[in-house]
């Protein structure tokens, strides 16, 4: 009986990965989407049912979700070098003229795609995946394996003759597809939008749980084989023999005999990047001869062998039509250019972020101009300077705005920041908006399927102004918006009435305090049991607590002072939402510590700080983040300092090590 399990455990497995090979890496699917699932999850169940037949590699590990809370730090067998860049094919030449002192031979290139991502090392042993580890310093990095797993042009599992132990190196990335689609996500969700698609691949990889990394839909391209020997004589064959591995290899890199057809290659490419449906930055050129790129060797930070070339990033010329304003959710103005439309890096350019008043004044803009429009890295092209030899000197000097374009509130600016604000977030309607769409995020009393666009139109129909307002909504409110169906309006009836279950500290983070985030909010509930309680809590008070400084704590007051504040507070607990921490919250253990304080100091051996603060909460006590007259313990480890001797000098504290605080709890 186990051995037919085992059996049809592995059938699956095999069977699976061979048409995650067809999809992903041929790009020709035999089976449905539909029928896959059902054999993916078959597979899930028997392997639920079965865990002695456990393994790294299954299938089923692709859809993510391990947790990895640190990741460790590994040492790259083999160094990871950079490239050096070239801009020009002056550049090149110079290279190739440098490669000719050393070899005497006829040199080929092989002509790379630069993808533009995060690169990473993948350990194969015995044809499985072993180790992913991201590139570090170069010398090592994090281990991110669970996380490489996820991406389905990885394979974890070889087929055909492989070597019995290798790296690949590659690069993750996001098409542009999936990133507008993970932007679009996030706005829905009310949160900030990424920037570009290589910074959000690289952090991607370093999410701690593999299921969310799953979801970003990262791809790869492997282009590099390292080991202590190679199965090859040229670059261009291993590329060939680790695609019939079944690894994902570019499928445009191409061998060159000549410079002059790596030029071809090059102004190709730079032609035609942007109908590729990811982002490259360059072209990477490599010596295809292994030999010769032995002989060749590596300079202290990259190989000689190798050569990046960077594609210049895009200019235009254009006219400034006007400068207006966009009020964000969080009150934050953000200037914009409007522009005489251009077409620019592939699509047609009409607007600018100028990002601040100090980069207006840099540039000098003034009503007008013909303006140079980049597009670099990042997704909104931007404005790097003004050709003055087309001003008409009648043209005025864009002055920047007082007051909010949306709400005629009197702009602030504060001292440490480029940014202006409006400062009416109660009635400033993107921050009214903006607020609500927290309010109902997943992080916070996750109202499912109310998104942003229907809490923007319940707003324009003046339904609702402020969260307590969604606990009065009725499905006859609903019903009448655009593109509201009568199953919708249940769901969103019913999304709301099931957030009143959702515990205090989500609704402490929800109800938008400044500053207040996700961390904090948990902070002040296991210190603050209600609304109430919080609402008479002083600044003093306050930054007792762990991680709450003035900042914070000042906002917090300040909230607190605002009536609308408290009657929304008011409005929330009539309408059932939990304003204070239920029982079922946290669990004491013991009252042995009740009304006393601790911190911790100096490097702790016996547990981590973490886990001994959750120790004096679960006994009754409460940590607080600095040395004064209100702390009765101070907790030290190895090498303690300033707060040792000030504890000391105050002489009214404790001080315990470790093994006597925990004789203390028993
Ligand atoms: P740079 O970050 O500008 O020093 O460029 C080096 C990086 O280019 C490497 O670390 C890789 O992550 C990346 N890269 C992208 N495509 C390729 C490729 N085809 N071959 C080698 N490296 C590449
Ligand atoms: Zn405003």
């Amino acid at each position: 009986m186990a051995e037919n399990i085992k059996q049809k455990i592995e059938d699956l497995r095999t069977e699976l990965h061979q048409h995650n090979y067809s999809y992903y890496i041929e790009d020709a699917a035999i089976i449905s989407d539909f029928e896959f699932d059902v054999k993916l999850k078959e597979l899930q169940e028997l392997e639920k049912d079965h865990p002695e037949f456990y393994d790294d590699n299954s299938p089923t590990l692709r859809v993510g979700g391990a947790v990895t809370k640190n990741f460790p730090t590994v040492r790259h067998q083999f160094r990871m070098y950079s490239l050096d860049n070239s801009y020009n094919f002056e550049d090149l030449e110079d290279w190739e003229k440098r490669i000719i002192k050393t070899i005497d031979d006829p040199v080929e290139f092989v002509a790379e795609l630069k993808y533009d991502g995060a690169s990473i090392s993948v350990l194969y042993e015995n044809g499985k995946l072993t180790e992913g580890v991201t590139r570090g310093d170069g010398f090592s990095g994090d281990e991110i394996t669970a996380n490489v797993r996820t991406i389905s042009e990885i394979p974890l599992t070889l087929k055909g003759d492989y070597p019995e132990r290798f790296f690949m190196r590659g690069e993750i990335f996001l098409t542009r597809k999936n990133f507008d689609k993970i932007n679009k996500r996030r706005e829905e969700e009310g949160l900030d939008l990424f920037m570009n698609p290589r910074n959000t691949a690289s952090g991607s990889l370093k999410m701690q749980d593999s299921a969310e990394v799953r979801k970003r839909g990262l791809t790869a391209v492997l282009y590099q084989y390292i080991a202590d020997e190679t199965p090859a004589e040229t670059h261009w064959e291993l590329l060939e023999k680790a695609r019939s591995w079944g690894f994902k290899v570019s499928a445009q890199a191409k061998l060159c005999s000549s410079l002059a057809e790596v030029k071809e290659f090059i102004t190709y490419w730079d032609e035609h990047r942007h109908e590729l449906p990811f982002e490259i930055d360059g072209i990477v050129l490599k010596v295809n001869s292994i030999r010769q790129q032995a002989k060749l060797g590596y300079t202290a930070k990259s190989p000689r062998w190798a050569m990046a070339y960077k594609f210049k990033a895009e200019k235009v010329e254009t006219e400034l039509k006007t400068v207006t304003y966009q009020v964000g959710r969080t009150g934050a103005i953000t200037p914009v250019a409007n522009l005489k439309p251009v077409l620019l890096a592939g699509t047609t350019v009409k607007r600018a972020t100028l990002h601040n008043e100090d980069i207006i004044k840099k540039l000098g803009l003034h009503e007008h101009d013909f303006v140079y429009v980049e597009k670099g890295g990042e997704i909104i092209p931007k404005i790097v300077g003004v050709n003055l030899e087309k001003r008409n000197p009648e043209n005025r000097e864009i002055k920047y705005i007082t007051h909010c374009p949306e709400c005629g509130t009197e702009l602030i600016k504060t001292a440490d920041q480029a940014v202006h604000f409006c400062p009416n977030d109660l009635h400033c309607p993107p921050q009214v908006v903006g607020r609500m769409i927290h309010y109902v995020s997943r992080k916070a009393l996750n109202i499912e399927n109310l998104g942003s666009e229907t809490i923007e139109q319940l707003y324009r129909e003046k339904l609702v102004e402020n969260p307590a307002d969604l606990y009065a909504l009725t499905k006859s409110q609903l019903l009448p918006l655009e593109r509201m169906a009568e199953r919708s309006a249940q769901n969103i009836i019913d999304g709301i009435e099931k957030s009143k279950e959702i515990p205090f500290e989500k609704v402490l983070f929800g109800i938008g305090i400044k500053h207040v985030g996700e961390t904090v909010a948990k902070k002040l509930a296991k210190n603050f049991e209600s609304f109430e309680e919080l609402q008479h809590a002083t600044v003093e008070q306050l930054i007792q607590i762990e991680d709450i400084g003035g900042k914070i704590a000042e906002s917090i007051v300040l909230f607190f002072q605002n009536p609308e504040n408290l009657l929304m507070l008011e409005r929330l607990k009539s309408y059932g939402v939990q304003v204070e921490r239920g029982e079922s919250t946290e669990k004491l253990l013991s009252t042995k510590l009740e009304n006393r304080t601790f911190l911790f100091t100096g490097k702790l051996s016996l547990f981590t700080r973490e886990a001994a603060e959750d120790m004096v909460e679960k006994h009754g006590g409460r940590n607080i983040s600095a040395v004064s007259a209100n702390l009765n313990y101070l907790v030290v480890g190895e090498k303690a300092g300033s707060k040792l001797k000030k504890a000391k000098d105050l002489g009214s504290i404790e001080i315990l090590d470790e093994q006597q605080f925990l004789d203390l709890i028993g």
